[in-house]
């Protein structure tokens, strides 16, 4: 006896209308974005790469058009991190799976599979003849045909995300040259072969059983986010109906199986809300046909919330006789009717202020941005040094951070303390009077600080670096020890 039942294979039938229109839209923007973002250029000056947004891993920084981050300023990605999962969660609360139905890489990928499945061997039906039919040359080829597109798109895929790493109008001749690095071909086989596997094979079963956001998001839902919902109180008793026959007496669902049959996870949501279903509205198209085809308003299946359906419901004797008195022939649409939104609620309210102040914050950092930074690290062995007239002489190690894309000459003062004497070490140990950062760099020195030896303690100073040309000064707080 087996504890497990295979998952039947899905053969989503092809469908027309509004939500699907919205998804290929979706799908169509995603993947430009995704597949031409690295190709876009962005003037930055010499010795700069010019790749709008690119992760330059050998010269560790990220580049996003007019940002530049430094490994220092990676609480910058901690922010974007936070306003994208506070985003989930906002449009979550308002709308629902929204993400899972239209925008989730694995929908947006798997819908391309399928588009590509259902051109080559056709659409549910024909597809699942072929699936049950012996091989012969027909089935060999439509397969054949069916793979290979996928690992092409699978290919490009991973081809896409290497030139997010690399400069890709240089990559993409190297690539063409079979002159690439094991490790940028090793992304594109993972990426590859993840991508077939996900989109071709695991499709639904990477919402339902892999990813854990669908488990966690009822969380984030209430009473007014809106969900897919079909009206029993409209639909029931359902039954097949026979062109002329009369509504009386019975729902307005025919029970065709239409928005079945073209679910991508397989589920009916005629059995109420599924923790499957990911929102996709394409069963919505699939029902507002058979509604037209059968000249009843549309909308037995649609977006609302839990708070509206309940209103029906209470009033569901009144809404029938309401639905029965309407001439059969009637096309109005019913979806907007007995709906109201609640935008603002507790919740929503929340997120969105968290998402504006973090936002905000962010904008803000990124404005007030320096483009030097200072770092000043006190040399401990030995803490200080006394020198034979008396004095006391401290050593430092100072990092400093060119992020602007000129040279720069700094001068350093020192505040806190008596300077009898202050000496700047360049590399080898070299004396220099100003210190020296090339554009886009770290400079690094050694500092001799010599100070009046008659207090012992510990004395709290401040390093000054400044410009002269621009004026621009950063500093860092540190220590004289006697
Ligand atoms: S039930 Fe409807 S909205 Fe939910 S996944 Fe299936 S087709 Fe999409
Ligand atoms: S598509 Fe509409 S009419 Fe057909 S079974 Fe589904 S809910 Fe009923």
């Amino acid at each position: 006896m087996s504890y497990f039942e295979k998952a039947a294979k899905i053969y989503p039938r092809r469908v027309k209308g509004t939500f699907r229109s919205v998804k290929w839209i979706a799908m169509c923007v995603l993947l430009g974005i995704y597949y031409l973002a690295p190709w876009l250029r962005w003037d930055r000056g010499a010795h700069v790469p010019d790749q709008a947004i690119l992760v330059d891993l050998t010269g560790q920084r990220g580049y996003f058009f007019g940002i530049e981050i430094w490994p220092q300023e990676v609480y910058l990605l901690v922010g974007v991190l936070i306003l994208a999962a506070i985003g989930l969660f906002f449009a979550t609360a308002l709308l629902g799976r929204v993400w899972c139905g239209y925008a989730c890489p694995q929908t947006v990928w798997t819908d391309l599979f399928v588009w590509v499945e259902r051109f080559v061997q056709g659409d549910r039906n024909a597809r699942r003849k072929l699936d049950e039919s012996a091989w012969t040359s027909e089935k060999i080829w439509k397969k054949a045909v069916t793979h290979l597109s996928w690992l092409l798109i699978g290919a490009l895929t991973g081809g896409a995300w290497v030139f997010y790493f690399n400069d890709a109008p240089a990559l993409f001749t190297d690539i063409i040259h079979f002159n690439v690095s094991w490790t940028v071909l090793g992304w594109v086989i993972a990426l590859t072969l993840s991508t077939y596997f996900m989109a071709g094979f695991a499709r639904e079963n990477v919402c339902t059983y892999m990813c854990p956001y669908a488990r966690f998001q009822s969380a984030m839902f209430d009473k007014d986010t809106l969900i897919i919902s079909y009206q029993p109180e409209r639909g029931e008793p359902r039954g097949k109906h026979k062109a002329g026959a009369t509504w009386e007496g019975r729902g307005h669902c025919i029970d065709c199986k239409a928005c079945v049959v073209v679910c991508p996870m397989g589920i009916d949501i005629r059995e109420g809300l599924q923790m499957e279903c990911i929102s996709c509205g394409l069963c919505i198209d699939a029902c507002d046909d058979i509604m037209t085809k059968v000249n009843l308003p549309t909308g037995l299946i649609r977006y609302d919330t839990e708070n509206n359906q309940l209103a029906r419901r209470s009033t569901s004797h009144r809404l029938n006789i309401g639905l029965a008195a309407k001439p059969p022939e009637s096309k109005r649409n019913d979806s907007a009717s007995n709906q109201s939104l609640r935008w603002a609620r507790p919740r929503t309210l929340v997120y969105a202020a968290i998402l504006l102040s973090v936002g905000m914050t962010m904008v803000g950092a990124i404005i007030t941005r320096p483009l030097t930074e200072l770092n000043v690290i006190h040399t401990r062995a030995p803490q200080f040094v006394r020198l034979s007239d008396g004095e006391v002489r401290n050593t430092y190690s100072l990092k400093i951070l060119n992020k602007s894309h000129d040279d720069r000459a700094y001068n350093l003062s020192v505040d806190g303390v008596r300077v009898n004497e202050l000496t700047v070490l360049a590399a080898g140990d070299t004396p220099v009077q100003r210190l020296l950062v090339p554009a886009n760099s770290v400079g690094t020195f050694r500092v001799r600080l010599v100070s009046d030896g008659n207090a012992a303690g510990r004395t709290e100073i401040r390093f000054i670096l400044t410009d002269p040309v621009t004026r621009e000064s950063a500093h860092h707080e540190s220590y004289f020890v006697r």
